[in-house]
């Protein structure tokens, strides 16, 4: 069994003859911005050679939209954890209200 060689074809950026990679975008998106997204609209991911994919992918974690994108979601993720440990708070509460009012029903029935 022999390990499996990457093709070797020319690279789709620097159209050099070297080993390719399939580059494939890895971030997703809120809302419209996957329309409108460079990596996301592109008809065909280009095959790229290690270090035109390396540049790639550095494009692409510094692209000011998906980051834009990035930092929305930890906003909202941040709001929904506010929310729910709000939610945990407002259920003790509730919780040691009716253990009390089940304590002071036992008292006056005793
Ligand atoms: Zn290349
Ligand atoms: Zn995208």
């Amino acid at each position: 069994m022999t390990a499996i060689q990457p093709v070797e074809a020319r690279c789709d950026h620097c159209k050099q003859t070297r080993p390719l990679f399939l580059f494939e975008p890895d971030h997703g998106h809120l809302g419209a911005g996957m329309f409108t997204c460079r990596w996301c609209t592109r008809e065909k991911q280009p095959l790229l050679c290690v270090r035109c994919w390396g540049a790639e992918k550095e494009l692409e974690e510094n692209d000011p939209g998906i980051n834009q994108d990035a930092e929305t979601m930890e906003q909202i993720c941040a709001a929904n954890d506010r929310y729910a440990a709000r939610r945990e708070a407002r259920r003790e509460a509730d919780k040691a209200a009716c253990e009390g009012i089940a304590a002071a029903t036992e008292e006056a029935t005793a």
